[in-house]
C-alpha cells in the first residue's frame, strides 16, 4: 500500500512541474509577442498617501499583462520569466515611457499628482546601458531628472548580485537627479548595511513589517525605531500593504509618515485612477475633515 501511494505521489509531482514547465515555455514565447509589439501589457497606479494630510500627490506604477491565451499573468510569475529570457528591459524602457507620457498629461489636467514611483529589476543593473537608455528617455521627453517627478524603486537583493557594480549604478541614477527609494526594506538580510552603502531617499517599509502592527508589540517597536530612524537619516518613510482602519489608526501617531495599501487604495488603471483623483479634488475638504477633524 505504502509503495503504491509513494508511486503516485511521484507521479504528481512530476504532473505538475511538466505542468509549470509547459506554462513557462508557453509564457516566454507569449511574453516574446507581447513585447515585440508591446501589446497586453498596461500600467496600473496605487496611491501613496501623506498620513498627516490625507493628499495623493504621487502613486506607484505597477506593470500588468493580459494576454490573449493566458489571460491575466501577475507580474509576480511574469517578471522572474521575463528577466530570465532578456525581455525585461524593453519592458522596463515601456514602462518608464508610459508613466512618463501619462504623468505629463494628468500635470497638465492639474489632477494634483506630481511623481510617480517605477520598480526597476535586478537585471536593470546587470547591464552595461540600463542608466543610458533611461537617460534617453529624460532626454526625449525633455525632463529634469531633478525635478523629482520620477521615483525609481529598487530592492538590496537587487543589488546584490553584484554589490560593487549595483552599489555603483544607484549612485550614478542618483547623481543623475533621481530619486531613489529601497523597496520591501526588511525583507532583505543585510539591510542596514545597503542604508550605508546606497544613496537612498525613501524607505519603503515591507507589508510583512506591518502585519503584526499593531497587535504584536515587538513589530511597534521596530516599526518606531525605524520612524526615528529615518527621520534621524533625512530620508522620507512608507509603510507598504496597510489594510485596516486600525493599522491606519496606529501609524496615525507617527504624523509625518507615506502610507500605500488596500486600505487606501488598491491599484487602479489609469481612467480609474484619475476618476479616484478628480474624487479627492471635488471632496477635498470633507475629507480632511473626516479624518482629522
Ligand atoms: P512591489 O514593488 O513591492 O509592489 C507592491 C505589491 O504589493 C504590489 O503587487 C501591490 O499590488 C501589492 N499591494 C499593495 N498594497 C497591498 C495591500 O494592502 N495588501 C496586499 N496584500 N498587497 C498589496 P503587484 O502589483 O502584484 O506587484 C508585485 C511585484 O512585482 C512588485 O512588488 C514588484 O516587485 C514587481 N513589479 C510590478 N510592476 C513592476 C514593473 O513595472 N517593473 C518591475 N521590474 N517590477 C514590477
Ligand atoms: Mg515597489
Ligand atoms: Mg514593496
Ligand atoms: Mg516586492
Amino acid at each position: 500500500k505504502f509503495g503504491k501511494d509513494q508511486v503516485r505521489t511521484t507521479y504528481t509531482i512530476f504532473d505538475e512541474e511538466l505542468h509549470s514547465e509547459k506554462r513557462e515555455i508557453e509564457m516566454v514565447e507569449a511574453l516574446k509577442q507581447a513585447v515585440e509589439h508591446m501589446d497586453g501589457f498596461y500600467l496600473t497606479y496605487q496611491p501613496k498617501i501623506h498620513l498627516k494630510y490625507r493628499s495623493v500627490r504621487s502613486a506607484e506604477v505597477l506593470l500588468r499583462w493580459n494576454d490573449k491565451s493566458l489571460g491575466q499573468v501577475s507580474p509576480g510569475e511574469f517578471i522572474p520569466i521575463a528577466e530570465k529570457n532578456g525581455l525585461i528591459q524593453p519592458i522596463t524602457m515601456w514602462v518608464i515611457e508610459t508613466a512618463i507620457l501619462q504623468l505629463k498629461e494628468w500635470k497638465s489636467n492639474h489632477m494634483g499628482i506630481n511623481a510617480l514611483s517605477i520598480n526597476l529589476s535586478a537585471v536593470h543593473f546587470q547591464l552595461e546601458e540600463s542608466n543610458e537608455k533611461i537617460n534617453h528617455l529624460f532626454q526625449k521627453y525633455h525632463i529634469d531628472p531633478n525635478d523629482g517627478s520620477i521615483e525609481f524603486e529598487i530592492t538590496e537583493s537587487a543589488v546584490m548580485k553584484n554589490i560593487d557594480r549595483g552599489v555603483e549604478m544607484v549612485k550614478e541614477l542618483k547623481g543623475q537627479g533621481f530619486t531613489i527609494a529601497l523597496d520591501d526594506f526588511g525583507t532583505g538580510l543585510s539591510s542596514l548595511m545597503y542604508l550605508k552603502k546606497l544613496p537612498v531617499d525613501t524607505l519603503k517599509l515591507d507589508k510583512s513589517f506591518m502585519d503584526g502592527v499593531p497587535t504584536i508589540k515587538k513589530d511597534n517597536i521596530l516599526l518606531e525605531m525605524l520612524v526615528n530612524m529615518s527621520e534621524g537619516l533625512g530620508m522620507t518613510l512608507i509603510a507598504e500593504g496597510i489594510e485596516t482602519e486600525t493599522q491606519h489608526n496606529f501609524l496615525k501617531k507617527f504624523g509625518s509618515v507615506y502610507v500605500q495599501g488596500y486600505y487606501y487604495g488598491k491599484p487602479m488603471t489609469s481612467s480609474e485612477f484619475q476618476r479616484y483623483l478628480q474624487d479627492i479634488i471635488t471632496n477635498n475638504d470633507q475629507l480632511s475633515e473626516q479624518n482629522y477633524g
